[in-house]
């Protein structure tokens, strides 16, 4: 029998449980620090309207690796789904990500494809070969008045920093496009388990070789002798007991309402002023529109740098973090039979495909 420990419960964790528990002879350990399964894609239902809520944020499946889309659905049925998100500035409501429609409703013209194109190229900073930073990627991208209104107050709510410090990766995950299509995402597959996450993971964790221990929290003086391999998927600084100083994560917070009937008509609407003290406000019923509920529920969405006992979210990747990441990473290639996984232990800023991704490589490798 060959032994395995899987340190987290979340896409990386179940991903390699499952494929590893297709082989009798294994017999693999997941351990979680929380109550419950899922990391941070946890959903339930909503005691109070029933609705299936994501309980740290909104998860929309999307994809442009089919390998990963057919494999996700061997646990669930994922119903097609289009996230469409708006965005209020100074009073107005706006379709995001920025396309021809929130150029013209901003600029208050008529343009076609063509002549957008042309006026944005106008505004444009054209000059800025290789974006630095976030914002000259959006100077580069859209010109200033867009960058101004839409991203710059988001973007330092949600990061806590001069959108300049940023990389510009993160901007690019957004398109901009010349046409009226507002589907937030690019990627081909798209869509929202119809059982919400939580079975998904149930079911890729259901195998008789799998042991699942929750309320287990991992730490550094645990002897890994035993284990075939290792896999952990918590944060990488942690697993140094901090050592090289903590690399720094935004966290998010939610207040939650409860409401009759229709709150706000969409599942995400964006606040990009920089009064607004939130970022946005999600409300779960609109993930699941084939569903029906009386009541609705919604969650105020705030952020702010993770401290104490916070569960950290989006990796900042500052300069400061990159120096103190590379010391770590220089600690992981020391270690033998033990990977580091996900967001967390790898320090970047990975969606829920990538992460299933990754997951299935390392096995193909590692087997
Ligand atoms: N962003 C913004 N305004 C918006 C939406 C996004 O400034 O209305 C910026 C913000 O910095 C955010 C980044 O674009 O962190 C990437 O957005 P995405 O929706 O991918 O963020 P996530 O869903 O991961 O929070």
């Amino acid at each position: 029998m060959k032994k395995y420990l899987i340190i987290g419960s979340g896409f990386s964790g179940a991903v390699i449980a499952e494929q590893l528990s297709k082989d009798p002879e294994n017999h693999i350990t997941v351990v979680d620090d929380r109550d419950h399964i899922g990391g941070n894609c946890y959903t339930e239902r909503d005691t109070e309207t029933n609705v299936m809520v994501h309980k740290y944020g909104p998860h929309i499946f999307n994809t442009d690796n089919k390998e990963v889309w057919d494999y996700i659905q061997n646990f669930c049925e994922m119903v097609p789904f289009i996230n469409r998100v708006k965005s209020v500035y100074k009073g107005n409501v706006y379709s995001m990500p920025i396309n021809l429609h929130t150029i013209n409703q901003f600029f208050n013209k008529a343009m076609k494809p063509e002549e957008a194109k042309v006026f944005i190229e106008s505004v444009a900073k054209n000059e800025i070969d290789e974006p630095q930073n976030f914002e000259e990627q959006a100077m580069k991208f859209i010109g200033k008045d867009l960058y101004k209104a839409f991203f710059y107050g988001y973007t330092k709510k949600q990061w806590g920093c001069e959108p300049t410090e940023l990389p510009a990766s993160i901007l690019k995950r957004l398109p901009v496009r010349f046409n009226y299509n507002d589907n937030y995402y690019a990627n081909p597959y798209q869509g929202i388990p119809k059982d919400g996450y939580t079975a998904i993971f149930e079911k890729m964790l259901a195998s008789s070789n799998i042991e699942v221990k929750l309320n287990t929290k991992f730490d550094a003086s645990w002897d890994l002798s035993e284990f075939e391999h290792v896999f952990y998927s918590g944060p990488i600084d942690a697993f140094f007991d901090f050592k090289y100083g903590r690399l720094s994560y935004r966290t998010v917070y939610f207040e939650k309402s409860v409401a009759e009937g229709d709150y706000q008509g969409n599942p995400v609407i964006n606040y990009a002023d920089p009064e607004v003290p939130y970022t946005r406000v999600h409300e779960h019923k609109h993930f699941t529109p084939w569903e029906q509920h009386e009541k609705t529920t919604y969650f105020t969405e705030y952020s702010k740098e993770t401290e104490g006992n916070d569960i950290p979210y989006y990796p900042k990747r500052l300069k400061d973090d990159m120096e103190k990441l590379s010391l770590y990473e220089d600690e992981v290639k020391k270690l033998d039979k033990i990977s580091f996984v996900g967001r967390l232990a790898t320090y970047r800023y990975m969606d829920m495909h990538h992460v299933i991704g990754e997951a299935l490589d390392l096995i193909k490798k590692i087997n």
